[in-house]
């Protein structure tokens, strides 16, 4: 955190750079010559950029019409921008300069760091068992997470906590060890990714000391390594893990591992490490449900500043299935944007937000399941989408549906045509425009062609 509050001036010119462009393919090359163009930035302090404009006609200008879009692609950049001001230019500051400084600082401060760092990896403050949300898919984990913290012995060695990127593994580690230290603070906990421990192994290898290594794991009461699939292949270091964690386990301390696979779906391990790994209890985390999904956003949107409504939260439930951290994500954005512009999102305003989140997780829809959810909308039969009747009531879903299906399908136009009973293209292109122009006229139509779309894809 406190790096991403000393976010460097050359790391935001960077992002300034990201979002220039951004913007000058949404508003094209003609307005962004006139406008965006002619911003500088100027300073970035207390997480405030700060960017000039030539004349103030132009910053005017440009607050009135870009400074919103400004903020929100920047926002996708770096959540942690506060602000974003537009002066009028007075002096020029040579960037150049101060960038070089900050490096050399920043560099130093890394040294410093890497001589002091214990060998364990910082804990995240916020991964605790209070703030982990429980549901179907990872109430085994939790359990034996709390069950490992609670325990005064080794109730089971190894923990083998397994499942997909963004579910929670990280998080339970954490948890566990901020309890564990909680209930008896001298415990000795370390917590590190696979590859921190390779590149602390193969660093002892080049100094000769790995005696020294394995002292530091012989010591601890409580060894978790995070992430173990990054061990696979690296036969050397796989090879001494494999006694690290025997002896550990002889003498009875407890391992936490987490991988994204379990002990037999690991690849490039050992068949006897495998064995050994599943010795414990091995508990996975499965993905995760619509319930916890809402559970997870409903408890998350709680702790923001900012209110995000619950038909949104059910929106993000419903299209972003992949993993917590995008839920996260999406979650930050739109809290960030809103606090930034002193505006509630709305729908519209989300879509546009999480354009790049969206789209992975859409589904593919086809020209059937367009049919069959537009007549069932409008309350007329599937068999009139292809009939031959030209009454409004029946015609204009028809429509729908055939705008619908060039805009959410790949299918060509002839193709659409020939699926809503056998019609010529030109009838599918007056179809598109018509309801393109009821879409722009009528409020209440362009409401009705929304909530279809979004019950297509979700
Ligand atoms: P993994 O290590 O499995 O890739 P993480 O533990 O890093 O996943 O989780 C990613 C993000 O999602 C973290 O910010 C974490 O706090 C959050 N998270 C994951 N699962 C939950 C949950 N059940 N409740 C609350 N937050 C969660
Ligand atoms: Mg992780």
């Amino acid at each position: 955190m406190t790096d991403d509050l000393k976010k460097n001036l050359s790391e935001i010119q960077a992002q300034w750079l990201t979002v220039r462009g951004r913007i000058r393919q949404k508003i094209g090359d003609a307005q962004f010559a006139s406008w965006i163009k002619m911003l500088t930035l100027e300073d970035y302090e207390d997480r405030k950029v700060i960017l000039s404009a030539p004349s103030n006609f132009i910053r005017t200008r440009i607050i009135e019409q870009y400074l919103d879009i400004i903020k929100s692609y920047w926002l996708v950049q770096n959540l942690t921008i506060n602000d974003i001001q537009i002066i009028v230019s007075k002096k020029v500051k040579n960037l150049a300069v101060e960038i070089k400084t900050n490096e050399t600082e920043k560099f130093k401060e890394q040294n410093n760091k890497d001589v002091f760092r214990s060998i364990s990896s910082d804990l995240d403050s916020r991964f605790t068992f209070g703030n982990f949300i429980v549901g179907k898919p990872n109430e085994l984990a939790f359990a034996a997470a709390r069950r490992v913290a609670e325990s005064k012995d080794v109730p089971f060695n190894p923990l083998f906590l397994y499942g997909g990127v963004g579910l929670g593994k990280t998080h339970l580690m954490h948890a566990i060890a901020h309890e564990i230290k909680k209930r008896n603070p001298l415990r000795r906990v370390i917590y590190m990714s696979a590859e921190k421990f390779m590149y602390h192994f193969i660093k002892a290898l080049r100094f000769k000391n790995t005696v020294a290594f394995k002292e530091q794991f012989r010591n601890v009461d409580v060894l978790m390594i995070d992430d173990v699939q990054f061990i696979s292949g690296k036969d050397s270091t796989q090879e001494e893990f494999f006694h690290t964690f025997n002896a550990l386990i002889d003498q009875n301390k407890q391992l936490i591992i987490s991988a994204d696979k379990s002990p037999q779906d690991l690849e490039g391990i050992e068949e006897r490490m495998r064995s050994r790994l599943g010795w414990g209890l091995v508990a996975d985390i499965h993905p995760l449900t619509y319930e916890l999904r809402l559970g997870i956003l409903q408890a998350k949107e709680e702790k923001l500043s900012s209110r995000i409504s619950s038909n949104i939260l059910e929106f993000l439930a419903h299209k972003i299935t992949t993993n917590v951290r995008e839920l996260e994500g999406a979650l930050n954005r739109l809290s960030a944007f809103s606090s930034l512009v002193g505006r509630e999102i709305n729908l519209d305003m989300v879509q546009d937000l999480l354009k790049d989140l969206l789209k992975s997780s859409q589904k593919k829809v086809n020209i059937e399941e367009i049919q069959k959810k537009v007549s069932q909308h409008f309350n007329i039969k599937m068999s009139d989408m292809s009939s031959a009747r030209r009454s409004r009531t029946i015609a204009r879903p028809r429509q729908v549906a055939m705008y619908l299906s060039k805009n959410l399908t790949s299918r060509s136009l002839p193709e659409i045509g020939r699926r809503f009973g056998n019609r010529d293209h030109t009838t599918v292109i007056h179809a598109v425009r018509k309801v393109e122009e009821l879409r722009n006229k009528d409020a209440s139509f362009d409401e009705d062609v929304q909530l279809l779309i979004r019950m297509l894809e979700s």
